[in-house]
């Protein structure tokens, strides 16, 4: 065979020419009618979604799992059982509802994007792409998934699950994020002419029960005749991926002071890491900071007459940095002021406040160890 004709047979190989990939449309649908997941934000079979359920749904799946986002969807919905009630909500509120969930800016741009809706389009979303990408905190896979999946216009959106299966049935031997553009030419291949909401959806089930990240069941793939990565036996090295950077781990303190039943909290700054959400007073994080200089950064109550350090650290790992905070707890007595910018908030409701996990982990910690000597 000439060079030419070894590299025309590889493309092919890759790209699944003939027969078998133009069937792929119409398996992977033929599949998905008979084991698509029941999820709460998907219409059942033959209906129309509600593009504020999908909306929604994608929004809150960004980074996290179907089963942490299951109750999440439900509190809202019932809530604000539509996008126009959800842009007239006050945004504190949005964010109480959302704590726990993790990713705040994500909170605040759905409140955001729900009140542009409201405001911009009569309470109904943009049914094309463009429309879509137009509203805050919409990228390009959000507007696709919403365009595919409510609208059923024909575009393929790319997520985390469809990456993995498309990179293993056509081996895409370039790695991720390199290889986005090539996956999402190839992946567009496996739209049918119609029902384009129900392929992308079929490829997400796909690749969250059958094309899993571990051990994938290709001998259950409605695809798995043709599979490039099957045939060679990888299946698990795809998709390739550059080596990962993280940044340096930060150090700082964080201050749990209790006057009886009440936590002293106050409110971060709206803009950057967990804007607009509740927090103990904590020190700068900082890569160099050590006990010293972060006890020196405790709030200033008179009352407190000496900080107890509880044992062991608090440690936490945001996107792009590790975190390490060590905890100092005092309690000052019955109408000791608040600081400057803090405020008290009973323990009892600390529940209706947006505290973020890492907020969280730290009054557990202050709760649970004991102090150092
Ligand atoms: S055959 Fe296996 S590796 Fe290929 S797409 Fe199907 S489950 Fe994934």
């Amino acid at each position: 065979m000439t060079i030419a004709g070894a590299t025309l047979s590889r493309n092919k190989a890759a790209s699944g020419s003939g027969r078998k990939a133009a069937q792929r449309p119409s398996l992977l649908l033929a599949w998905y009618d008979r084991h698509r997941r029941r999820l709460p934000w998907r219409a059942p079979p033959g209906a129309r979604s509600d593009p504020y359920r999908v909306w929604l749904s994608e929004i809150m799946l960004q980074q996290t799992t179907v089963k942490a986002v299951g109750p999440y969807f439900e509190k809202f919905t019932a809530r604000w059982p539509s996008v126009a009630a959800l842009g007239a909500a006050a945004q504190d509120d949005v964010l109480r509802m959302w704590a726990g969930l993790g990713y705040y800016s994500r909170a605040r741009n759905l409140h955001a994007c729900a009140v542009a809706v409201l405001r911009d389009h009569g309470g109904v979303f943009p049914d094309t792409e463009e429309g879509l990408r137009a509203l805050p905190g919409i990228g390009p896979y959000t507007a696709a998934a919403i365009a595919a999946i409510a609208f059923d216009r024909r575009t393929m959106p790319v997520d985390g699950n469809i990456e993995r299966v498309v990179s293993r049935l056509f081996a895409v031997e370039d790695a991720l994020p390199k290889a986005k553009p090539l996956i999402q030419q190839r992946a567009a291949t496996l739209l049918g002419p119609s029902r384009a909401g129900d392929s992308a959806q079929a490829l997400m089930d796909l690749g969250a029960t059958i094309c899993t990240p571990k051990k994938p069941a290709c001998v259950l793939c409605p695809l798995g005749d043709g599979c490039a990565a099957r045939a060679r036996g990888d299946q698990d090295t795809f998709p390739r991926k550059a080596a990962k950077k993280t940044g340096a781990l930060r150090r700082g303190a964080a201050f749990v002071v209790t006057r009886g039943p009440e936590l002293l909290v106050r409110t971060r700054p709206e803009k950057g890491l967990l804007g607009a959400m509740t927090e103990v007073p904590t020190s700068e994080w900082r890569a160099d900071n050590d006990d010293k200089a972060a006890l020196a950064q405790a709030p200033v109550l008179k009352a407190v007459a000496r900080w107890q350090r509880k044992a062991g650290v608090v440690t936490h790992v945001f996107t792009h940095f590790p975190l390490e905070l060590v905890v100092y707890a005092a309690s000052v007595p019955a109408r000791s002021r608040a600081p400057a910018g803090m405020r008290w908030v009973p323990l009892a409701t600390l529940n209706d406040e947006a505290l973020p996990n890492v907020m969280r982990k730290v009054i557990d910690h202050a709760i649970t160890r004991k102090g150092t000597a």
